[in-house]
């Protein structure tokens, strides 16, 4: 199978730039780990189980319809092959000729269709988004404490709501959507606990105002949780989990500045799950894995540099949404839709819509978003929640004692030789979850702050997401290499790269 743009990822971004690539005339391949279009934001049930459920329809579903229907007539048209269910587990770009540049390695089930198990294509829309950020405190391994995300993910795509007494907790705008869901859905939410401080977010008030979608959304939420009586505290935070075989109840502290609890403050309320997010990580392996220039974003998250047009460094890759730097769906769509105009423009397509919009919208998004991860930073004081057995990597079983050695008595200086002595990182994850605290806890207990290379040495996986063994024995390269062995060298090259691809993107 061979196309014009291939589009990893149809959440919100990955569907608009499709779809503005298709319009544009183009051959588009959609591939999808989901079931459905719509990734994250837009996540929904099946409709055989839709009629059961709560109403759980996210905020802009209209435009979410709209680009469904616009997708679903260019399917029927022969111009774009959507490939739900079906996860890009490597990535490869080839020199630069006249045929297709990238060679994308599928793992899927095809949902009866049958499955595509490689494609090419002449230009890539990297559009994979995010995951939870979640940080570690004593008990987070118990069962019944859930990401933020994961819990609003059960409540959207299949109507289960995580617990009867549930608490929410972390720091960002997400838990309000995630509490009020979960309070409207029957649940009763013992509490919102924002670690975030109200000077903080105050300080951006103006802003916040001039921005009425949000205000509206926000609002809304805030309506719903005074409806249902959930109590919300800021500077607060759960710090500890209580349970045999789960959670049974947690622990809330009031934070001073930096998120060390005040002493005399803690306090005990029981629950059956606990829900906590202090942010988002970008999907980081594709355009690591292709040697894009990356940098350090504001909430301290690795992202792609793209240019004006979401070019990535590297010739004919395109990025949106999430892996851009996290900044909410309005701006992945805006984001995906210009980058698959661009791509129509790099394959010497004339657009017929100007982008002059879209590029003054995005650039008030990026603001926007901005000034939300600025009024919500995530603060050092977290790493005093832990104790020595407090685990950090919950697939592995590596305790904070361990990883502290490593670092402190045995010669880690950065986070992936932390994670070979280790093994933090090291188990079904692959540190997708605990990367981010282990890069911040490596670099504290060296007394510094974590920079791009930390972050980086955790994105940087050879292959993008888990793969059976039989799949990647038959997966055999032209010059008779497996893809592995050719991701170790792409690797190689990339990280060789990098520094001088970052200087020469032009940032927006
Ligand atoms: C769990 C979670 C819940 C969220 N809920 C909200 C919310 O309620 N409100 C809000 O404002 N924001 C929410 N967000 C933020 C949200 O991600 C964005 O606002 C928006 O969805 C970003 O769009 P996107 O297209 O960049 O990425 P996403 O919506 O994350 O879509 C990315 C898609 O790429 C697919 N993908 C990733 N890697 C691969 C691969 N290798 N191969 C194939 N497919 C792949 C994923 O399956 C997914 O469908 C949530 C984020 C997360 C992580």
């Amino acid at each position: 199978m061979t196309c014009d743009v291939a589009v990893i990822g149809a959440g919100p971004a990955g569907l608009a730039a499709s779809v503005a690539a298709a319009a544009a005339g183009l051959r588009v391949v959609l591939v999808d780990a989901g079931d459905r279009l719509g990734g994250q934001y837009f996540r929904h049930p099946p409709d055989a189980l839709r009629t059961a459920g709560p109403d759980v329809t996210p905020h802009g579903w209209a435009e979410f319809a709209r680009l469904r229907d616009a997708l679903t007539d260019h399917v029927a048209a022969g111009r774009v092959t959507h490939l739900a269910g079906h996860s890009v587990w490597y990535a490869e770009a080839h020199a630069v000729g006249a045929g297709a540049r990238f060679t994308l390695h599928l793992n899927g089930t095809g949902n009866g269709t049958g499955a595509v198990q490689e494609m090419r294509s002449r230009t890539l829309v990297v559009a994979t988004g995010a995951h939870d950020r979640p940080l570690p405190f004593p008990g987070w391994d118990l069962p019944g404490v859930l990401t933020a995300g994961g819990a609003q993910a059960l409540l959207k795509g299949n109507l289960v709501v995580a617990g009867r007494r549930i608490v929410v907790a972390g720091t960002g705008p997400f838990l309000l959507p995630v509490a009020a869901g979960l309070a409207s859905a029957g649940a009763r939410v013992e509490g919102v606990f924002e670690a975030g401080r109200p000077e903080r977010f105050a300080r951006h008030g103006v802003r916040f105002l001039r921005n009425a979608g949000k205000l509206a959304e926000g609002a809304g939420y805030a309506a719903t949780l005074l409806r249902h009586r959930v109590p919300f505290r800021m500077g607060h935070a759960v710090v500890a989990a209580h349970g045999d075989d789960a959670v049974e109840s947690v622990t809330v502290a009031r934070l001073d500045r930096d998120w060390t609890p005040v002493p005399g403050t803690e306090r005990v309320i029981e629950c059956d799950a606990v829900a906590v997010g202090y942010g988002f990580t970008p999907q980081m392996e594709i355009p690591v894995e292709l040697g894009c220039a990356t940098r350090t974003d504001a909430d301290g998250s690795l992202v792609v540099v793209v240019d004006a047009a979401q070019r990535t460094s590297v010739p004919g890759v395109y990025a949106a949404g999430e892996t851009t730097g996290v900044g909410g769906v309005q701006l992945a769509l805006a984001e995906g839709e210009l980058a698959g105009l661009a791509a129509a423009g790099e394959l010497g397509v004339r657009t017929a819509r100007p982008p002059r919009r879209l590029l003054a919208r995005r650039a008030g998004l990026r603001d926007f978003a901005a000034t939300l991860q600025d009024a919500y930073p995530v603060r050092p004081g977290w790493a005093g929640w832990l104790r020595p057995d407090t685990l950090v990597c919950r697939c592995e079983e590596v305790p904070y004692g361990r990883l502290d050695e490593a670092v402190r008595d045995l010669g880690a200086t950065d986070p992936r030789t932390a994670k070979l002595i280790s093994r933090v990182g090291m188990g079904w994850c692959q540190g997708r979850i605990c990367g981010y605290p282990t890069a911040c806890l490596t670099a504290r207990i060296r007394k510094r702050e974590p920079d791009r290379t930390d972050l980086a040495g955790f994105a940087r996986r050879p292959l993008a997401q888990p793969v059976r063994l039989g799949d990647l024995a038959q997966s055999t390269a032209d010059d008779g290499t497996d893809p592995a062995d050719r991701a170790d060298r792409t690797d190689l090259a990339g990280l060789a790269d990098e520094p001088d691809g970052a200087d020469r993107a032009e940032e927006v």
